[in-house]
């Protein structure tokens, strides 16, 4: 799993390039259409969009924020413009660093994937020799700074607006990942909790039969139901026989139909930086932190923790420091 950072390129105080269509609209719509892929590709993904402000607190708190969290990748998502208006087709581009070798791989990738779409393949341009752009210099990390297509380019945005922001994304984020992404998020009822271990590299299918993400031996999962040889996951199947059952808790037994639609519950965080676990143990591994006054949604008890909803497969946290809400 890579750690990845996003952001839109510019802000409302601070505007990007406009004609047919505007700059910051729209890539903050691309922003969050491919933060939606990664994540369900199970890439750790962080926004690193800043709010208003000036251009130069605009620039230096993405690549702040990106370097803060050691991103491994981080990609600005911007969109083009060269003319006050243009009839015709100009394309899509990427900066990059071009003597970085995983830059390369990705920005490839991505403009491949734009051209499948149907946008003019610009490829790569050079963001430190050619320009010195400052979110490929500053950054820590490859940095791949997209330019979806040109704003004033009439069948640029018209192949835009008729492939909508979903398509393009997702297409930008398969070029990120290098696979393709599955669709829906099948939502599953949770009929137990069981954590799982696994014991082969396994991949996680979608009910599409799309392979959303690989686990690698040793990751612990929540399995919320089974079918036959299938795991059930909150974000599709999983292959019971390359996992073995790790805990199996008090919330094994099914729950009855009554219970699945009770009320939701809720809780705050009250310590400052709240563990969630993959069990409900104080050994379980750390599947990240939630910051004091972070609302939870609890599933159940188990022991002295809840089981939470938290990323696709849940988690577990210390109930000393949950105030139900
Ligand atoms: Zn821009």
């Amino acid at each position: 799993m890579s750690k990845i950072a996003v952001r839109g390129g510019h802000n409302f105080a601070c505007p990007g390039a406009s004609a047919i269509i505007d700059e910051t609209t729209e890539d903050r719509k691309i922003k969050d259409v491919v933060i939606k892929y990664l994540k369900l590709a199970g890439e750790d993904t962080l926004d690193v969009t800043p709010s208003n402000c000036g251009e130069n607190e605009d620039l230096n708190y993405g690549t702040n924020a990106a370097n803060n969290a050691k991103a491994d990748l981080f990609i600005p998502i911007h969109f083009n413009k060269a003319y006050d208006s243009y009839n015709g087709k100009i394309g899509s581009e990427v900066w990059l660093n071009p003597n970085n070798a995983t830059s390369v791989a990705v920005g490839n990738r991505i403009v491949n994937k734009l051209e499948a779409l149907g946008f003019k393949n610009r490829g790569l341009k050079d963001g430190i020799n050619g320009e010195h752009l400052h979110d490929i210099k500053a950054s820590n990390m490859p940095s791949i700074l997209v330019e979806v297509c040109f704003v004033e380019a009439t069948e640029d945005v018209s192949l835009y607006k008729k492939l909508g922001a979903d398509v393009i994304g997702k297409s930008i984020a398969e070029g990120i990942v290098g696979h393709t992404i599955g669709n829906a998020i099948v939502s599953t009822p949770i009929k137990f909790r069981k954590l799982i271990k696994i014991i082969k590299q396994t991949p996680l299918i979608d009910a599409g039969g799309a392979n959303i993400r690989t686990f690698k031996v040793g990751d612990e999962v929540t399995a919320v139901d089974e079918d036959k040889n299938w795991w059930i996951l909150p974000a599709g199947s999983i292959s019971k026989v390359n996992c073995q059952e790790v805990i199996k808790t008090s919330t094994t037994k099914p729950i009855t139909a009554a219970n699945t639609s009770k009320t939701a519950q809720y809780g705050v965080v009250t310590a400052s930086a709240l563990f969630v676990r993959s069990g409900h143990t104080l050994t379980s591994t750390k599947l990240g932190t939630l910051d004091k006054g972070t609302k939870v949604r609890i599933d159940n008890k188990v022991d002295n923790f809840y089981s939470i909803y938290y990323g696709i497969c849940g988690g577990f946290v210390s109930a000393d420091y949950i105030t139900l809400l």
